[in-house]
């Protein structure tokens, strides 16, 4: 499971298509994969229409590794072929390859934009895909639409040697992660992060450094990711979407986010400066 093959993205396709590429077919935001026991794997064809299934449209990625990659939109009622299935992504994280799987975090968004941007928001007439850059514009009025992107903080806060964890209502059972929210228009990311803490758990902080950041598309985020220290208040819930919110320590930990997540890499940052190991707590 590397990430050291090379993604270069692209809009335009070859002009002839005379190589194997590889093929991110979805079903609403199911993606078409062969199952294999312990792995799965994708199409590798020149044409996609080796499937014999017939996508709704198709749109060029990049290339991985000097090879072609498209993503293609097929029909709600369409049955998978043979020895393939459709699944979430999620389900197929940490079975697929990961430079295919964050391929396939990029071309689920691209067809979810496309399918939901066929008309012009202003005058409403069918809009154009462009060939110079990833965009749709309008024939009429102008208008350009890009590929939506939500960007939102994550933050770990530390204090001493405990760190705040909180519980949303819509978590599965038992676990806590770090604080999450969306930016809102005209706001820093930065004054995001203090919003956020003082919304849903009422603590201030300061030292706000950045962490790093990561594409989650479920469906359309960006995550930004940010540490923190406690600089006051006390944990409150009111007006909060959050249902139970604590300070840990690294020995006693809650059930926590699976690997695949910005917020797991945050609260294993948080497991090593405690020097702890983050493998104990692996899901
Ligand atoms: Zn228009």
């Amino acid at each position: 499971m590397d990430r050291d093959r090379k993604f270069i993205s692209g809009v335009a396709p070859p002009m002839e298509r005379l190589e194997a590429a590889w093929w991110f077919a979805f079903k609403e935001s199911k993606l078409l994969i062969y199952q294999e026991p312990s792995s799965v794997s994708l199409p590798f064809f020149i044409d996609f229409g080796e499937l014999g299934v017939t996508p709704l449209s198709e749109h060029y990625l990049g290339r991985l590794d000097d090879r072609p990659c498209y993503a293609v939109e097929v029909a709600e009622g369409t049955i998978p072929p043979s020895g393939m299935t459709f699944e979430g992504l999620r389900q197929v994280y940490g079975r697929l390859d990961e430079n295919l799987f964050w391929i396939a975090a990029r071309a689920v968004q691209i067809v979810d934009w496309d399918r939901t941007h066929q008309f012009c928001g202003r005058c409403g007439v069918q809009m154009r895909t462009m060939t110079t850059e990833r965009a749709k514009e309008c024939p009429q009025c102008g208008l350009l639409h890009f590929p939506r992107l939500a960007p939102a903080i994550i933050v770990l806060v530390e204090r001493g040697n405990k760190l705040l964890l909180a519980r949303s209502r819509h978590f599965p059972s038992g676990m806590y992660s770090v604080i999450a929210g969306f930016v809102e228009s005209g706001e820093s990311l930065e004054e995001a992060v203090v919003r956020e803490l003082n919304e849903e758990v009422g603590v201030d902080v300061k030292n706000i450094r950045y962490f790093g950041s990561q594409s989650w598309p479920f469906p359309h985020s960006l995550m930004i990711g940010f540490t923190a220290t406690y600089a006051g208040g006390e944990i409150s819930l009111e007006d909060s979407e959050i249902e139970d919110a604590g300070w840990f320590t690294a020995d006693h930990l809650p059930r926590i986010p699976d690997k695949i997540s910005i917020a797991r890499k945050l609260i294993d940052w948080y497991l090593e400066e405690q020097g702890k190991s983050p493998s104990n707590h692996a899901i």
